[in-house]
């Protein structure tokens, strides 16, 4: 269940709420939000005495959660949940933020013109992986702490935040001291250790789903980031396994509103990995906007043809000008900023 204190409820009055709570045998997590703050009792709740709460001082109402994810639901939570990152970028808000650059981080000085250009063309953010999940062993695994460093110089340059992989549980510190956004990758949405950790963790995440993950599970994910204490994440939907093979993955872009309409957590679609084609980003990243994407993420590269991860799906300076263009005029007709 939750508790839903009323607009004006004290801090004392939600710490009574949270001995309630605690005295019931349960667990509880705070959620402060911009209009009132909500109490998530953790635990099996059927047998317990709701009317205890009920009853306390400054409480509005104690809702049954019916969702087997509690504090990721818009039953938690009713009004839309607002995610900041760095001192410019949010997701979730009338906004549209375009998290942009290339698959991998490769070098200093591509990766200093690449976000040159994608901050021109009105990115609110640089994307590039330092630590990557590869399929083969054998292939380029990123440039480590290196990588980091460098889109820490783009970070100074450009002003624009930075999101960046952390695969890892060992590598949460590293990254978190370099990193404006954690990015969960697909292959690790379900890794629960390294979820427990980003509850941890001081900045926000953008959890990736699964490649064969259902929305149940995708939602769960989410539920163990916020209930080690961070409620700061980002959905971000990048495509599914399917038997279809003219794309490197389906992207399902009917998850979009159903995901607003099941929970409060901002979501972010990534047209590049959903698609595996440059030429079909664009259309991809116009019908996530019209469909309620609170952000885009795009892989977008100084020369394509030569990138060392990812090349086909990445648009070059030009094409991610265009795109922006046009989705602007999207997000103009859908009442949206990009
Ligand atoms: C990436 O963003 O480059 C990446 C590896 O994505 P995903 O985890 O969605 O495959
Ligand atoms: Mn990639």
């Amino acid at each position: 269940m939750v508790v839903v204190m009323k607009a004006g409820a004290s801090p004392e009055q939600t710490e009574h709420v949270v001995e309630l709570v605690k005295e019931m045998g349960l667990r509880e997590n705070v959620i402060v939000g911009e209009e009132r703050t909500v109490v998530a009792v953790v635990g099996d709740d059927r047998f317990k005495d709701r009317g205890r709460l009920q009853a306390a001082p400054g409480v509005d109402k104690v809702v049954k959660i019916l969702a087997p994810y509690k504090q990721a639901s818009r039953e938690a939570r009713t009004e839309r949940s607002v995610v900041a990152a760095g001192t410019s970028a949010s997701f979730g808000g009338k906004q549209i933020g375009v998290i942009a650059g290339p698959c991998s981080v490769e070098s200093r000085d591509g990766f200093l013109k690449v976000a040159e250009a994608v901050k021109d063309a009105g990115a609110v953010g640089l994307r590039g992986g330092a630590f990557k999940p590869r399929t083969s062993p054998y292939a380029f695994q990123g440039l480590g702490e290196e990588g980091l460093q460098i889109m820490a110089e783009a970070r100074e340059k450009t002003g624009l935040m930075i999101c960046t992989e952390v695969m890892a549980v060992e590598q949460v510190d590293l990254v978190q001291q370099y990193a404006d956004v954690l990015q969960v990758g697909a292959r690790n949405m379900q890794n629960y250790n390294l979820l427990a950790a980003l509850g941890k963790a001081t900045k926000p995440v953008l959890l990736k789903r699964g490649l064969a993950a259902t929305l149940d599970e995708f939602l769960l994910a989410a539920e163990y980031i916020i209930d080690g204490g961070n409620p700061n994440v980002i959905l971000c939907e990048r495509g599914i396994r399917t038997f279809e093979d003219y794309v490197r993955n389906t992207l399902p872009l009917a998850i979009v509103p159903e995901l607003h309409r099941v929970s409060h957590l901002p979501v972010v679609v990534d047209p590049s990995h959903g698609t595996g084609k440059s030429y079909l980003v664009e259309a991809m990243a116009k019908a996530a906007v019209a469909a309620g994407a609170d952000g885009l993420i795009i892989e977008v590269h100084p020369d394509p043809e030569h990138a060392m991860t990812d090349g086909a799906q990445s648009l070059d300076h030009e094409q991610f000008k265009q795109m922006m263009a046009s989705v602007k005029r999207i997000a103009q007709a859908v009442d949206r900023e990009a």
